[in-house]
């Protein structure tokens, strides 16, 4: 590899055989005309096709590849960690390698990043998904901006640009299961935003079927705030109220109306209302074992087998 590089490219790879040679023609000639040094690591996520052959083949071609093999399948946001302990650039950018992302709107990234913020997000101008995609990612925008907190028009864009502080300290997060661009978020003093192109996938398909779709969003959720479960707790109170007031109201009736059928909507109100405080019980439970798990999850994140490229 490059010594010292400017800027870092970072692009995890899972089956992607037929996009690498025209994302990588595309992607050089951009990284050549900014004239800074940099490099470009690529993760191969335990592809089952010929694409690390063909990134071993580039990282043989060209000084500036370097390609981390992993074990197995750790999906995209182990992928990019794992490129990001081995960057050096200042300036770290990620990329798809589907070319939905178009190489060719780096430069407004760096751009912005020059100017002084640390984050550089994007925003997908024109999105080019199948409907089903969009609904979802716009779910998943919302809800994650109702619980983190956090302002950022679109979480699902990875084309993103973090500066080397930023890199630092999400290499020094331990979590087992992470979302990047939150992460990132919760470092960045002076974040901004611009608009990219957006384009169709041209090769392959989309690797996230519903079922990884859920489980990244339940990532998300879990990874970023308690919510979910102060939730859980809360709905056992409001549970609980009802019912006693609906206790309060059938004992009232009983005294001017008579007891109901035989007492057993009384019986409910009862049951009801120690039911609420059971689920309000283990919404706190559940509470203080969220954040054990979070402590405890020590297990390695991702396994590499082997890297190309890059010479220590
Ligand atoms: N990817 C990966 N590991 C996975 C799934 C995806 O490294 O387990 C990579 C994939 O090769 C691509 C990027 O992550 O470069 C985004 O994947 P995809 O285009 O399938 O996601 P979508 O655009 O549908 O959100
Ligand atoms: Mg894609």
């Amino acid at each position: 590899m490059t010594d010292k590089p400017y800027i870092t490219i970072v692009i995890p790879v899972y089956n992607e055989e037929g996009n690498l040679h025209s994302l990588f023609d595309r992607l050089y000639p951009v990284m050549e005309k900014i004239a800074k040094p940099f490099e470009i690591i690529f993760t191969d996520d335990g592809s089952r096709d010929r694409s690390l052959a063909i990134l071993k083949e580039l990282a043989g071609k060209y000084p500036e590849v370097g390609v981390i093999e992993f074990n197995g399948n750790f999906g995209q946001h182990m992928a990019i960690l794992a490129a990001f302990e081995k960057s050096s650039g200042e300036i770290v950018i990620t990329l798809d390698a589907d070319l939905q992302n178009p190489p060719e709107e780096i430069p407004k990234l760096v751009a912005k990043m020059e100017q002084g913020h640390d984050v550089v997000g994007s925003i997908r101008m024109k999105r080019r998904d199948t409907l089903f995609r969009r609904t979802a990612s716009r779910l998943v925008n919302m809800v994650t901006r109702k619980m983190t907190g956090m302002q950022m028009s679109d979480y699902g864009c990875m084309l993103r640009a973090y500066n080397r502080n930023v890199i630092d300290n999400i290499n020094r997060c331990r979590e087992m299961t992470t979302f990047i661009p939150a992460l990132a978020q919760t470092f960045a003093y002076n974040p901004c935003e611009v608009e990219v192109e957006h384009s169709e996938r041209t090769e392959g398909e989309s690797k996230y079927s519903l079922y990884r779709l859920v489980r990244l969003n339940f990532d998300l959720m879990t990874g970023f705030s308690v919510v979910p479960l102060q939730m859980f707790a809360f709905f056992g109170i409001i549970t609980a109220l009802f019912s006693l007031a609906f206790a309060v109201f059938l004992l009232i009736r009983r005294f001017i109306v008579g007891a109901e059928v035989e007492g057993v909507f009384t019986l409910f109100a009862i049951l009801f209302f120690f039911i609420g405080i059971t689920i309000f019980g283990i919404g706190i439970v559940g509470e203080y074992v969220g954040r054990v798990y979070q402590e405890v999850r020590k297990r390695p994140r991702y396994v590499i087998r082997r890297t190309h490229g890059f010479h220590e």
